[in-house]
This record gives structure tokens, C-alpha cells and sequence, in this order.
């Protein structure tokens, strides 16, 4: 058992902190946001994430997980301090490190005894190097403390499961010592066998932006099959099968769709763009793939108009807000895109999302947001799915259409199975999918 200081409870700080407590740790999340710690101690979570709330109650219950906005505290109280405060992009593209720094300041003021330091946000190739060195110029001595990479892969949506069964742990460290405390807290996921890839600090750190940049490709690559299927006339839902069904390639990030968002891949991508220039190449893939999905997101847009030219005075209905379904995580999401787009041709729109509504409120307030799928529809000159939540997967569409002004279906998720939709006399159109309507 070993006491723990996670520094940052949003999606990953939260999670990991409640998974290391079940794993028998004792753990104190810490975070500035006093409103949020407050609600967190009534047992009200900040973020929508499936089994997490039960998960927090369980282990708040068994004495290993409390919260608090006292870091000092917090630091002085514990052997093992985990950094999971945001890393977003600064203006130029590069990764804004202010957020851990501050905290490493804190770190520095407070450091009473031996402290093993966790990064777990991403950061930029370099930053835990980066991280000692600021330690030591505070007058910190380099046995008092020892630094860790200890990067994080959960999904938002699944982010639980991911963390309690994870593919992998990646764990980077020049330290025996440090390495052997990390073995301890992670015990559970030895007892499951998990892999563990122990390595250096900037292998650890590079591990993170890879596998991030690889999925991405994998979502613009199949983007771009899919838009080149639309014009030679294939299917690439058909096409996406049957490539996924060759072990080398795999099933998983091959579906074609509005683009990818959320908080990791936009800025991580763009993250290794910087890391590759100041280390002096090009990352020509990873531009390619940023490029292509900034595209990506404008082509929904452009199917819109191609249905509507001039959306002046539409109303168009959005189901779907979210940049993943089963969660409220709007960063990035294609949905930001598209909404701005139709405001700025004067469109009116009328959006739902089971989850993510007041996280989008924070961004246009001034669309409508309504309380089901068919509130959305009603009165509508287009509707379009921009993410693919089960309960869009079923819609009642023969009554949808005659909720509509104009049966306009657009589907950037391929939910829909083209024939049925364009049986029931609507114009539909999807993703990759040549569709003769
Ligand atoms: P988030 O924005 O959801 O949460 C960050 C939290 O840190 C917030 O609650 C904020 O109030 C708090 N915070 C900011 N400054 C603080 C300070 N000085 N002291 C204490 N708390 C402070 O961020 P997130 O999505 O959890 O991401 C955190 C890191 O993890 C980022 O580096 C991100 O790239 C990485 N990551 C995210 C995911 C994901 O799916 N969200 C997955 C893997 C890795």
C-alpha cells in the first residue's frame, strides 16, 4: 500500500486516482477547482464516465480516496505525487507545460522527505528531464526525489475498464527504486498479467505520442478511403471489414466518419508536429493526418450544402454533440465545427445529446438545445447524427420524416443502412458510401 497525491481530477486524474485506490492504494485527489472537490465529497461526479461513480463511492467508503484542494498538504503527506493536470496546446501548437510546472513548484515548496514524481498527463518529449532540472535549481537534493513517466492510454467513455484491465503499462525511469514503488502500486495489474514495458524516461514519453499518433492515422486514413470510395463509387464500410480482417491491420480506428476530436489526438498530433521540428525533421505523416482531419470535419459541412445551399433561416437539427459516444467531452469535437459553420450561414439549429449539452452550452449558448432525438427533427429542413450513441442506432425515422420540413438525413457515423433510409422516401447521405439518391 503505498500513499498517493494524484494532482489534477478531471478525466485521467479521477479515474486513475479511484482505479490505484481499488488496487489498495491510499489515495488523496487533489485539484483547485474547489467547486468540483466540494461535489466530489458529496459523492457527485464531474464527469459523465460509466462505473466511475460507484467505483469513487466504494473506495471513498473503504478509506483509501478522499479529495481535497490542499496540494501542499497533499504533497507533504505523500511518498508518491501523480501529475495528471491538463497539458493543452499553446497558441504556437507546442504543449502549454505551464500547469505542471506550477505544480512542480508547489512540489519544491513542500517536499519534506523522499517523493517518487508520476507524470501522467502528456507532455512533451524531454519535460520530465525538464522537470528534475527545475527541481534541482529550487534547491531540491537529488536523493529527496526521483522522477517517473508514467503515461496515460484510457479512453473517455470506457476509461475505466480501460484503466482497471489497460493493454499496457508503460513505465519510464532511471531509478531501481522508483521502478521497484511503481511495480508495488501497479501489483493488481501483475497479478492479471499485464504487460509492463519498462524503459527510459523519453521512451516512456515518446511511447504516449506514437500510439496517439497511430490511431489518428488509422482515422484519417480510412477517412480519406472513405471520400475517395465516395467518388470511384465503393463502400467503405465493406472495404474497412475487409481490411480490418487481416490480423496485420486490425478492425479497431477503421471507422470512417466526420473526424476525430476530443481532447488527446488534436492536440497530441499537433504536439509531435513540434517535437519532430524542434528536434529538427519533419513529421510528414502526422501533418498529413492533422490535415486530412481538419478536411475531414468540413466535409460535413459540405455535404449540408450540397442538400442546402443556402442555409439561411434552416433549421437544421443535430443529433449528437460529443466527440465519442458515453461521454460529455466536447473538446474537439467535430460538432464545434460544424455548429459554427451553420451559424455563421444563418442557419438555426436545434441540438440534443444525452450527455454533453451543458458542456456545449459553454461554447454556443445561443442554439437551442432540446430534451429528445425527435425535438430535434421537428420542423427541421436536415438532420444530421454527428455522433453515434446507441440511441441514435434505432430511430423511429418513418415518424422522424414526418416531424421534418425537408426528410434530409445526413450520417456521419454510417449508423444507417442506405436502402431502408432511402426506402422510407428520405435523401440521405453518409460517410464514404456512394449513395444514389
Ligand atoms: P481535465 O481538464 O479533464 O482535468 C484536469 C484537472 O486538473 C482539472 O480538474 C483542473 O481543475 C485541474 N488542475 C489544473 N491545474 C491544477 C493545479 N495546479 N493543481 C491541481 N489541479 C489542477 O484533463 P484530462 O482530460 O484529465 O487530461 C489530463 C492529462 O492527461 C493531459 O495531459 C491529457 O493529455 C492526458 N490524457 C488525457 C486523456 C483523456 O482521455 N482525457 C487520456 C490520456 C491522457
Amino acid at each position: 500500500m503505498k500513499k498517493i497525491a494524484m494532482i489534477g481530477v478531471g478525466y485521467v486524474g479521477l479515474v486513475s486516482g479511484t482505479g490505484l485506490a481499488d488496487f489498495g492504494n491510499e489515495v488523496i485527489c487533489v485539484d483547485i477547482d474547489e467547486q468540483k472537490i466540494e461535489r466530489l465529497k458529496q459523492g457527485i461526479m464531474p464527469i459523465y464516465e460509466p462505473g466511475l461513480a460507484d467505483l469513487v463511492k466504494k473506495n471513498v467508503e473503504k478509506g483509501r480516496l478522499s479529495f481535497t484542494t490542499n496540494l501542499a498538504e497533499a504533497i507533504r503527506e505523500s511518498e508518491v505525487i501523480f501529475l495528471a493536470v491538463p497539458t493543452p496546446s499553446a497558441p504556437n501548437g507546442e504543449v502549454d507545460l505551464s500547469y505542471i510546472f506550477n505544480v512542480v513548484d508547489s512540489i519544491a515548496q513542500n517536499l519534506n522527505d523522499y517523493k517518487i514524481i508520476v507524470t501522467k498527463s502528456t507532455v512533451e518529449v524531454g519535460t520530465n528531464d525538464r522537470i528534475r532540472d527545475h527541481l534541482l535549481a529550487k534547491g531540491v537534493p537529488k536523493e529527496k526525489f526521483d522522477i517517473v513517466s508514467n503515461p496515460e492510454f484510457l479512453r473517455e467513455g470506457s476509461a475505466v475498464g480501460d484503466f482497471m484491465r489497460p493493454d499496457r503499462v508503460v513505465i519510464g525511469s532511471d531509478s531501481e527504486r522508483a521502478m521497484e514503488v511503481m511495480r508495488e502500486i501497479y501489483r493488481a495489474l501483475y497479478l492479471i498479467e499485464t504487460p509492463v514495458v519498462a524503459t527510459n524516461i523519453r521512451t516512456a514519453e515518446m511511447i504516449k505520442y506514437a500510439s496517439n499518433a497511430f490511431l489518428a492515422t488509422k482515422i484519417s486514413f480510412i477517412n480519406e478511403i472513405a471520400n475517395l470510395c465516395e467518388l470511384v463509387g465503393a463502400d467503405v464500410q465493406v472495404v474497412a471489414k475487409a481490411m480490418g480482417l487481416d490480423g496485420r491491420i486490425g478492425k479497431k480506428f477503421l471507422h470512417a466518419g466526420p473526424g476525430y476530436g476530443g481532447s488527446c489526438f488534436p492536440k497530441d498530433t499537433l504536439a509531435l508536429t513540434k517535437i519532430a521540428e524542434k528536434a529538427g525533421m519533419r513529421a510528414t505523416i502526422v501533418e498529413a493526418v492533422i490535415a486530412v482531419n481538419q478536411r475531414q470535419k468540413m466535409r460535413v459541412v459540405e455535404k449540408l450544402l450540397k442538400y442546402l445551399p443556402d442555409l439561411k433561416n434552416k433549421n437544421i437539427g443535430i443529433l449528437g454533440l460529443a466527440f465519442k459516444p458515453n461521454t460529455d467531452d466536447v473538446r474537439e469535437a467535430p460538432a464545434l465545427v460544424v455548429i459554427a459553420e451553420i451559424l455563421k450561414r444563418g442557419g438555426q439549429i436545434k441540438a440534443y445529446d444525452p450527455e454533453a449539452m451543458n458542456e456545449m452550452r459553454k461554447h454556443f449558448p445561443q442554439i437551442t438545445y432540446v430534451s429528445a432525438s425527435e425535438d430535434a427533427a421537428k420542423g427541421a429542413d436536415a438532420l444530421l447524427i454527428l455522433t453515434e450513441w446507441n440511441e441514435f442506432r434505432n430511430l423511429d425515422l418513418k415518424y422522424f420524416k414526418t416531424l421534418m420540413n425537408q426528410p434530409i438525413l445526413i450520417d456521419t457515423r454510417n449508423i444507417y443502412t442506405p436502402e431502408k433510409v432511402l426506402g422510407l422516401g428520405f435523401v440521405y447521405d453518409c460517410i464514404g458510401r456512394s449513395i444514389k439518391n
